[in-house]
């Protein structure tokens, strides 16, 4: 598989950075490896969650973005940046944050303008699963949520 670097370039504008596709990509084509060298338990600016209590530090990749109408996915079970749609040489690479994350180290406000825009970005745990399930979401996001939900429905239980 390639490098992070020999198929993505990093731009830094106003000290904001960008990662930016040298090549096109078909959808569902794999673009990179997830670095997973540093794997700490807990978040911070420069990791990704890959599961209860691991978040791998990213390294380059962190120049990623968030969009809420993203055009790539972090695959966490297979360690692999792919494709969510069309890439052409040039475009800025986005992924959904609360895809892998439950719970932000460092919440932000999103200025993406799309349609579905979620406004405030902090993790999946702030979502409601109807915006949830449009989305590519990791296992481990999954099981946050079905845990989630067990625990409400225990909840209401004991208010009866
Ligand atoms: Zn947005």
């Amino acid at each position: 598989m390639t490098t992070i670097m020999e198929s993505l370039s990093i731009k830094t504008e106003n000290k904001f950075r960008t990662l930016v596709s040298k090549r096109a990509y078909k959808k569902g084509e794999v673009i990179c490896a997830i670095p997973s060298e540093d794997i700490r338990e807990k978040p911070n600016r420069y990791t990704v969650q890959i599961a209860h209590d691991k978040h791998t530090h990213v390294g380059k990749l962190a120049a990623l973005n968030h969009s809420c109408d993203p055009n790539v996915f972090l695959d966490t079970q297979h360690m692999e940046m792919v494709a969510a749609r069309e890439i052409e040489k040039g475009d800025e690479l986005f992924f959904f944050y609360p895809s892998t994350e439950w719970e932000m180290d460092a919440p932000f406000i999103c200025l993406c303008g799309s349609a579905n825009c979620i406004n405030v970005v902090a993790g999946a745990r702030f979502l409601p699963l109807s915006t949830l399930e449009r989305h590519y979401l990791n296992s481990h996001i999954r099981d946050y949520m079905v845990e989630l939900v067990k625990n409400t429905k225990n909840n209401l239980i004991k208010i009866k």
